[in-house]
């Protein structure tokens, strides 16, 4: 059955047929005013909505700087997956810089000394202390991978 709904009362008018209504029985309310303000209303939220999310993306830094730790690869691999998370939020990887790890004078000197004084002790203990110094020149520590991320504001 056809009738007009009146968006103020919620009255349905199955009296008249639909195009032909202009005011709603139950409450008097002219249906084109009703439409027109409501369409206002509704035109003045999205605009209040439109305006909050440029101010809150004009809030966003244009670069964001990470570091990843550990070893290159897992570094890279951490890398991955969070540039995949900031991709959705508009940001691209701009630079990466990879730095090896190195061992601090601290590390160094505590290792030597006990290859020093696992030179004391005849053979399994120079073994120990050949060992030592092998692993101060072939280990590495944890690098750190630095990357800057840029907005990309053609993409927002
Ligand atoms: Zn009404």
């Amino acid at each position: 059955m056809e009738y007009k709904e009146c968006l103020k009362c919620g009255h349905r008018n199955q009296n008249v047929l639909a195009g032909d209504a202009v005011k709603c029985p139950e409450c008097g309310a002219y249906y084109a005013k009703v439409e027109a303000q409501l369409k206002r209303e509704a035109d003045k939220e999205r605009a209040e909505a439109e305006r909050r999310a440029r101010e809150l993306d004009a809030k966003r830094p244009k670069t964001q700087v990470k570091t990843y730790k550990g070893k290159q690869s897992r570094a890279v691999k951490a890398f991955q997956k969070e540039a995949e998370h900031l991709e959705s939020q508009g940001y691209q990887p701009a630079s990466e810089l990879w730095e090896a790890g190195r061992w601090n004078a601290f590390q160094i000197l505590v290792c030597l000394m006990f290859a020093f004084l696992f030179l004391f002790i005849p053979l399994i203990g120079w073994l120990i202390a050949l060992f030592l110094v092998f692993y101060l020149l072939i280990a590495r520590p944890p690098g750190t991978l630095t990357v800057t991320y840029k907005r990309d504001d053609q993409a927002g």
